[in-house]
């Protein structure tokens, strides 16, 4: 269906006139003579701007060359550079605002007259918690160009692999139609509008997403989401769940108090959002420190299940670590550290997942594997035997060769029974399960139809190969009593022989007239082959 859709969407794209034969380039787009107001600040810009930092000329004044300003991690509202007359003021969630140069931060470019004085100016609103302070990089313009382009494929590249799990993951769903998949691919769409607009990736190349100047609360309602879905499935990663079955009530308040958190922030004033933004990260905490000592007590009890919760929970350990060690790298690099870890998380949970499916799948062949077999003896059961018939009739139709099946019964098999018990007719139906399978070739196929009847289908055998080979059957069963060796108990068989007839036979017609043959066996005397028509073959014939 989305298929579907993407290549609807992509026809008008593909009847677009090409380049013409002869003609060695494509000119896309026209001059212009269009400006880039937006990046012009507002006039109120600086009064809403409580941070400033104005980076000094060095002594003997600046050189003359291009200097270069990048501004990463504001993560709401505008960042304005001014140098003299030059200024640049640009939001992180609309790329049109921002320098074209500098995609992962806000930077500009100027170029200070040699020996001038005048100081880089940079002001910011104050960021919604204390330790997300920005980091500005200044340098030539081709290194610190660098530096933004690299950030901005990490931050892609995380976004791109959430997708692509999402999508893997709606595959596994639709195979399996297990709910697992699904709320998997909700977390990688909420992580996906997550990292959008912490990375700044939701205004580019236009905002997609109507963050506009609502960036603060767009990031604490995400947030809120994205732990709403992280913090349960952590928690039944590292084992917690099957541990402690009795978490559930507490698991869901925890979802549900974080999606109403998520909810209501549109409700709430900036002072609140920091209120907000300060009990996200202490409940993250809180249950981060759960997983841990969940997962590892479950290592340490042996369960090996919880080493992907333990996996996943590692970066954001070394994350929590970092910050409070107030480390210089995450300051620097939050964004795609908080991204990575994101992305290394779903890694491990679709790991999880998979594991989850490869059991399902085992569970199913094994349920397929019992449907479809005889308990007692091991054979197919008369349901996968008539499945198989049904395979060869088409398959003989479709190229036409011969095909023969033998019905089988065991001769007095209720005096078996009455004379020696339950459990020694069972030895017998086992034993001759065992003589039938030792008879007959790798391709044939030996069927448990029910009580002591059993069906030999001979794919590729005429009347008198049927013959022969039944005759094998016949003989294998009668030793049998040598291989029991019960005093007193012989064990033999009556077959019924029919052999295809192309045209006017089908599966019940087949199967009546061994049926039919089987019961002219019994007739004549037991311990023999017949086939409708007379008795083929025959051993010691048995009282009637
Ligand atoms: P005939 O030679 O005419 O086939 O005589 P028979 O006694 O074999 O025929 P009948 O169909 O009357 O008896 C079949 C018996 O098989 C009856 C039933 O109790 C027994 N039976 C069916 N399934 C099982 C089983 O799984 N284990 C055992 N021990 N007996 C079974
Ligand atoms: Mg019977
Ligand atoms: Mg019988």
């Amino acid at each position: 269906m989305a298929f579907a859709l993407v290549l609807l969407w992509l026809l008008p794209c593909s009847l677009q006139a090409a380049p013409r034969v002869g003609q060695d380039f494509l000119l896309l787009g026209g001059a212009t003579d269009e400006v880039t107001p937006q990046r012009a600040c507002a006039p109120d810009v600086l009064a809403r701007h409580q941070e400033v930092l104005s980076i000094p000329a060095p002594a003997a004044g600046w050189s003359g060359k291009p200097q270069a300003v990048d501004v990463f991690g504001v993560l709401t509202g505008e960042v304005r550079i001014s140098h003299g007359d030059r200024e640049i003021c640009g939001s992180m969630h609309d790329a049109r605002t921002r320098d074209s140069r500098f995609r992962a931060g806000v930077g500009l470019v100027v170029v200070p007259k040699a020996g001038d004085h005048e100081p880089i100016v940079v002001s910011w609103t104050r960021p919604l918690k204390p330790r997300w302070v920005p980091t500005i990089q200044l340098g030539a313009p081709s290194p610190v160009q660098q530096n933004d382009t690299a950030r901005l494929l990490v931050r892609a590249a995380c976004i791109a692999v959430a997708i692509a799990l999402a999508l893997s993951a709606l595959m596994g769903w639709a195979t399996t139609r297990d709910r697992s998949f699904l709320v998997y691919v909700g977390a990688c769409i909420v992580f996906v509008l997550w990292q959008a607009v912490l990375g700044g990736l939701s205004g580019y190349p236009e905002p997609w997403l109507p963050v506009h100047d609502r960036a603060s609360w767009w990031l604490i309602a995400l947030t809120a989401f994205s732990q709403a879905l992280l913090l349960p499935i952590l928690w039944r990663l590292t084992g917690g769940d099957r541990r402690w079955p009795r978490s559930r009530p507490a698991q869901h308040l925890v979802l549900w108090g974080l999606i109403a958190l998520g909810l209501s922030v549109p409700l709430w004033g900036l002072d609140g959002l920091s209120a907000g933004a300060a009990a996200l990260e202490g409940s993250f905490l809180v249950v981060c420190t759960l997983c841990l000592g969940a997962g590892l007590w479950g290592l340490w009890r042996g369960d090996a299940h919880a080493l992907p919760g333990l996996a996943a929970l590692a970066p954001w350990w070394i994350m929590i670590g970092a910050d409070a060690l107030d480390a210089r790298w995450l300051v620097a690099y939050r964004i795609e550290a908080l991204q990575l870890s994101a992305t290394w998380f779903l890694m491990m949970a679709a790991y999880a997942l998979n594991l989850r499916l490869g059991r399902l799948r085992r569970q199913r062949d094994e349920m397929r594997q019992l449907a479809d077999t005889d308990v007692l003896t091991g054979l197919p059961n008369r349901r996968a035997g008539l499945r198989l018939l049904a395979q060869y009739l088409e398959r003989a139709r479709q190229q036409p060769h011969a095909l023969a099946i033998g019905f089988l019964d065991i001769d007095l098999f209720k005096d078996i029974n009455d004379q020696f018990g339950h459990e020694v007719g069972d030895q017998v139906l086992v034993a001759v399960a065992r003589a039938l399978r030792g008879s007959v070739r790798n391709h044939d196929d030996v069927i448990r139809m029910g009580g002591e009847e059993f069906l030999v289908l001979l794919p590729g055998a005429g009347h008198a190969a049927a013959v022969a080979r039944l005759e094998t059957v016949r003989q294998q069963v009668a030793a049998v009593t040598q291989t029991l060796g019960i005093p007193g108990l012989t064990v033999s068989a009556s077959i019924g022989l029919a052999v295809l007839q192309l045209g006017s036979d089908d599966l019940a017609g087949l199967l009546r007239r061994a049926d039919h043959a089987m019961y002219c066996a019994k007739r004549n005397g037991r311990n023999q082959i017949h086939d409708g028509e007379r008795t083929t073959t025959a051993g010691d014939p048995l009282p009637a």
